[in-house]
């Protein structure tokens, strides 16, 4: 067998086996949030990896087409702000055109910030991108320019999304990080604003990321109390796992029999 082309799963210690690859293509990001790159650490002196310590695209497809052969399936790009990457459309050309052992396509997805989608959607959809994750913390535009500490407007990110559909990527998913004294109050808002959109919001329990965000256990909210809140406004139903071993609870809305209701988007919630 060709040294390229490796074969045999990757198992973690509880022999789960590994599917699911982030890869991280810059290390740059043009907003700011206090808990991931606050400003007084990563300002214009920050040494940010030089552009050719980054791996290549076709580096990074190499990596991908090795990992593919242990048993990878799912590849979610990130950064950073992945979009920032100059031509990462052709990366995803690439990782696209990589297939299974037994033939079968990759399931290719990527976590940005959305603050350049409306730019970047139909050409990333053309290149053979699926799915997308929008990392968006509320709906308030006050709020939201806060936390990403660099006045980045929320409309924008909003038309992001909407471009993301526009361009026909499916099963787009929110990320909402929930920290108590910042945004506790745009849970209830973004359930309601995302409801029936088809798009899945995901609210993550503020973690620690390191030394560099200042975190504090009070400022977490438990996964279970943010779907405590939505539930009294909005009945919810708990869903089955879609995969083994998943971290994520998964909810739904319920219809008025208080059975699931799969025309409705669906919730789920992640502790760290
Ligand atoms: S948008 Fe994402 S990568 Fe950028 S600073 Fe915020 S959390 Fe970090």
């Amino acid at each position: 067998m060709p040294a390229h082309c490796p074969s045999g799963q990757l198992l973690d210690q509880r022999a789960r086996p590994l599917r699911d690859l982030r890869i991280s293509v810059t290390d740059r990001c043009n907003f700011r949030c206090a808990y991931c790159m606050p400003k007084d650490v990563f300002d214009k002196d920050y040494p940010y990896l030089p552009h050719k310590a980054l791996l290549t695209f076709e580096e990074i497809t190499r990596l991908a087409r090795i990992f593919t052969a242990h048993g990878v399936r799912k590849f979610r790009l990130t950064g950073g702000e992945p979009l920032l990457r100059k031509g990462l459309e052709q990366l995803i050309a690439q990782l696209s055109a990589l297939r299974t052992p037994e033939g079968d396509a990759l399931d290719i997805t990527l976590t940005t910030n959305g603050s350049l989608l409306r730019r970047k959607a139909q050409l990333l959809k053309d290149a053979g991108l699926k799915r997308v994750t929008v990392s968006l913390d509320g709906l308030d535009d006050a709020t939201f320019r806060s936390m990403n500490d660099v006045d980045f407007p929320v409309a924008d990110v909003l038309d992001g999304i909407e471009a993301a559909r526009e361009a026909g990527l499916q099963d787009i998913k929110v990320n909402m990080v929930v920290k108590r004294s910042t945004n506790v109050s745009q849970i209830l808002p973004m359930a309601r604003h995302f409801r029936g959109t088809g798009v899945t919001l995901r609210f993550i329990e503020y973690m620690d990321v390191g030394a560099t965000n200042g975190w504090c256990m009070d400022e977490v909210l438990p996964s279970a109390d943010v779907v405590n809140l939505i539930n009294a406004d909005m009945p919810l139903v708990q869903l089955d796992p879609t995969a083994p071993g998943e971290t994520a609870k998964r909810w739904g809305y319920a219809d008025a029999h208080g059975q699931h209701d799969p025309n409705w988007a669906k919730l789920a919630s992640s502790a760290a």
